[in-house]
């Protein structure tokens, strides 16, 4: 190669674990990775496309990191065979938009729509750190990276040079976003008692603006911004029924201009794929979430069997009120070949993610645990069959779907029958989690293990694995998720 670049689908981030260094490099087009050391990573970073081999060598060098020529040549001809690197300049990418800049995104039109919270919901944060040592990436905009390294200056060296502590969201070159390294399995501003350093150093609003919100999740709906939560950490699903906590948006915030400018406030499609062929417009699916939050009231003893009901339905008929109120009140009961087939394929990617992540990842990593436990769940589904096991937290699994609901999480998926069916495995798979859990030697002590739905949830966007879907044959197959690869917290 002439001028090679490290591709800007490669996502690069640092791990430190026991000390050692590695550099992980994902392919977010699929769930390919490599991991490589801090000398090559130097070299890698002088790959950007405008460098030759003696240019690439010249800038590690400056780095401090030599190589040989044919050493880096071999080095970049493996990554180019692995799909990771790629020839010349690349394409100009939009700018990054600033986490204080008030205008960003804000769709005039939409400014004033009003504020709809998740009803009677208030989030009781346990502070245990849990969603700091279960994402792969905590994103960062430039003025975030810069005031972090000012609050923390000697984290990694960052306060000195910003790429001892941080590697660019996407490609060699830091020119955007950035990403924290990850320390024995956590954020590297997570100390030992399980505190945000940002946070203690400068108050709240140091924290990275995807901290800050999350669990938070914004959908503008056409009529409304609803505000959900994503149902990915224990401290989400506890909260539930409790008293105290705090209000999704601040006292006082009545529209979309009154939300933090960091919100990432995604739009409800205007049309909606069901699978089969179908589609719906955005005011029936609207209607089709409001009966299914007035059926959840009537209790729904078993959620799996009805969201199963709820995909045959949509795929059949549509989103009629009469088809989907009968598939609730009256479901078939799960087809155990069809499910089994799901429990699978989700079985056997969180295998492949626990044999590649295993090589850098440290023992006590989260989410190499968590990879472990849904393997190991998904086995125990398939060894036992049917009847598959009933729900330990009803509450909680109903408001899961509640939350889904109205932070129009299902809408996103290529297909709404794939999205609930996947939604009914996961269910299943937290259900059967608790036993993995309970075979630890330090049993189910740790906060973050109190609620395997979360666990379940955190894996799944988090490390890409919900693509499993994609693995399944024919008509499943057509519905694939979002593509992997490392997802920070929003
Ligand atoms: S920066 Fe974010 S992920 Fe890292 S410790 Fe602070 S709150 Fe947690």
């Amino acid at each position: 190669m002439r001028r090679p670049r490290l591709g800007e689908h490669v996502a690069a981030r640092r791990h430190l674990v026991g000390g050692a260094e590695h550099i992980v490099l994902y392919d977010t087009r699929g769930d390919g990775a490599a991991c490589v050391g801090a000398r090559e990573w130097a070299l890698l970073q002088g790959a950007d496309g405008t460098r030759d081999l003696d240019g690439i060598l010249a800038a590690a060098a400056r780095r401090g990191r030599r190589a040989g020529k044919r050493q880096l040549a071999e080095f970049l001809a493996a990554l180019e065979t692995a799909g990771m690197v790629v020839e010349g300049r690349d394409p100009a990418r939009p700018p990054v938009r600033a986490a204080s800049d008030p205008a960003a995104g804000m769709a005039s039109e939409a400014a004033c729509r009003p504020l709809r919270p998740l009803e009677g919901y208030r989030l009781r944060c346990d502070g245990s750190g849990t969603c700091c040592r279960l994402y792969p990436t905590t994103l960062l905009a430039p003025v975030e990276v810069a005031r972090a390294r000012a609050l923390c200056p000697d984290m990694l060296s960052g306060g000195e040079d910003a790429e001892r502590a941080f590697t660019p969201e996407r490609g060699p070159t830091m020119r955007g976003a950035a990403c924290t390294a990850m320390v024995d399995g956590r954020c590297a501003y997570l100390d030992a008692n399980r505190l945000c350093l940002l946070h203690g150093a400068g108050g709240p609003q140091a924290k990275p603006a995807g901290c800050r919100l999350f669990p938070r999740v914004f959908v503008d709906d056409g009529e409304s911004v609803r505000i959900s939560v994503l149902p990915e950490c224990a401290c989400v699903l506890a909260s539930v029924g409790r008293p105290g906590g705090e209000p999704l948006v601040p006292a006082g915030a009545r529209t979309r201009a009154d939300l933090d400018p960091a919100a990432l406030v995604s739009v409800l499609p205007e049309r909606i794929g069901l699978g089969a062929g179908r589609a719906a417009q955005r005011a029936e699916y609207c209607r089709w979430e409001a009966l299914l939050g007035e059926l959840l009231r009537e209790g729904a003893p078993d959620i799996p069997d009805r969201l199963w009901s709820l995909a045959r339905a949509a795929e059949e008929a549509g989103l009629g009120e009469r088809e989907a109120a009968a598939a609730w009140r009256a479901p078939a009961p799960l087809a155990g070949e069809v499910v089994a087939s799901w429990i699978e394929a989700l079985g056997v990617r969180a295998g492949r993610f626990e044999r590649r992540d295993a090589k850098w990842r440290a023992a006590q990593d989260m989410a190499l645990h968590a990879a472990r436990w849904v393997g190991a769940a998904c086995a125990r589904l398939l060894a036992q069959g049917e009847p598959f096991p009933p729900a330990a937290a009803p509450a909680a699994e109903a408001f899961y779907l509640r939350a889904l609901l109205h932070g129009g999480r299902l809408a996103f998926a290529p297909a709404l029958g794939a999205a609930l069916r996947d939604r009914a495995v996961r269910l299943l798979v937290a259900r059967a989690l608790p036993a993995q859990i309970a075979r630890e030697p330090a049993g189910p002590a740790d906060p973050a293990l109190g609620q395997p739905l979360a666990l379940v949830e955190a894996l799944l966007r988090g490390h890409g694995l919900e693509d499993y879907a994609a693995d399944l044959s024919g008509r499943v197959a057509s519905a694939t998720f979002p593509l992997p690869g490392p997802a920070s917290k929003r």
